[in-house]
């Protein structure tokens, strides 16, 4: 199908892009790797009025490690992260989860950033960004909003961006201490959304104690779901097959799987449980190096 007729403008400045979002906003879409809105545009899913192309702003795709975080603008796609030698030395999670987007066609354009604004419940950087801790930078022409990604998707395909705000990086914290990670995602067959997700993240002190913990599963909810429970039973403990069991049984009750094609809600339940154990045991490895 062919989407409803639209206006296309393409700033090559960031100000240009809030400009135009801040007078049109209510009826205009970004346009980053239009991997997600095409599809929804020509579904009829979406039709907005006008389209702002931000694939000619210089400068929104590097991944940097500054102050602590890596940063990761609006334009870096799903590839520039595969092939991040800094993702790899500095984020276990993110580079599990990276290869596991799609299929190259789809990694060589579609956006991290883009994927998060999206808040698609099956998008698996949504996760990762919980499980990391990570904050979604957000700017209008009325400044910079700096948003805990735990606070930033509040339903399916719905965050609290505003109209007039542009996406143009998400920071993650690094490891403090010694840490690790992974994602790991069941699939049907290769390219698919995630039957089920799992993302984690541990921190760990100098003397092995789990000092921060992150879990967040993908596709077993409305949204992807934060693993509170699960996270905080971690804290403060020394890492154990036993109590890698319990968290990964809070986890499994925090998902609330619905029976559908990809499998029944019982199964997926069962895949949170066991990925949840298998990923922090995977993540604990990293940690230790
Ligand atoms: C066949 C296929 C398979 C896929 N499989 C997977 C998969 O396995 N896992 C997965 O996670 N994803 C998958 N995707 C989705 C893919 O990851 C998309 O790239 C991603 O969801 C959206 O990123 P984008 O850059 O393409 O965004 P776009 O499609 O350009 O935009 C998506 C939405 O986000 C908004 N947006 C984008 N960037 C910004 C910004 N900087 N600021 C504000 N708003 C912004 C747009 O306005 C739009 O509403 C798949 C897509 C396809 C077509």
């Amino acid at each position: 199908m062919y989407p409803a007729r639209f206006e296309y403008v393409a700033p090559t400045t960031v100000d240009e892009v809030l400009a135009v979002l801040a007078d049109r906003g209510d009826e205009a879409k970004v346009l980053a790797g239009g991997q997600s809105l095409i599809p929804m545009m020509k579904l009829r899913f979406a039709f907005p009025e006008l389209l702002v192309d931000v694939n000619h702003i210089p400068g929104l795709d590097a991944i940097d490690d500054a102050d602590g975080h890596l940063r990761v603008g609006a334009l870096v796609r799903h590839n520039d992260v595969v092939g991040s030698d800094m993702v790899s030395r500095t984020n276990h999670t993110m580079a599990a989860a990276a290869p596991w987007i799609s299929d190259p066609l789809v990694r060589n354009l579609g956006t991290l950033c883009g994927s998060v604004a999206h808040a698609d419940p099956l998008g698996d950087w949504a996760s990762v960004m919980l499980a990391c801790g990570a904050d979604v930078v957000a700017r209008s022409t009325s400044g910079e909003r700096v948003i805990p990604m735990a606070d930033f998707i509040t339903g399916p395909f719905t965050t609290t961006l505003e109209p007039t705000e542009l996406v143009t990086e998400v920071r993650v914290p690094k490891y403090t201490g010694t840490g690790g990670g992974t994602y790991v995602k069941l699939e049907r067959k290769v390219g698919d959304y995630a039957t089920v997700g799992v993302a984690t993240h541990l921190d760990l002190d100098g003397g092995g104690t789990i000092t921060n913990a992150g879990i967040a599963l993908t596709s077993v909810a409305p949204n992807n779901v934060k693993a509170v429970e699960a996270e905080q039973a971690l804290v403060g403990e020394a890492p154990s097959d036993a109590l890698f069991a319990e968290a990964a049984e809070l986890a499994a009750r925090a998902a609330e799987p619905k029976d559908d094609v990809r499998g029944s809600a019982e199964y997926k339940r069962n895949v949170v449980r066991v990925f949840t154990r298998r990923a922090l045991t995977t993540a604990l490895e990293h940690a230790q190096g």
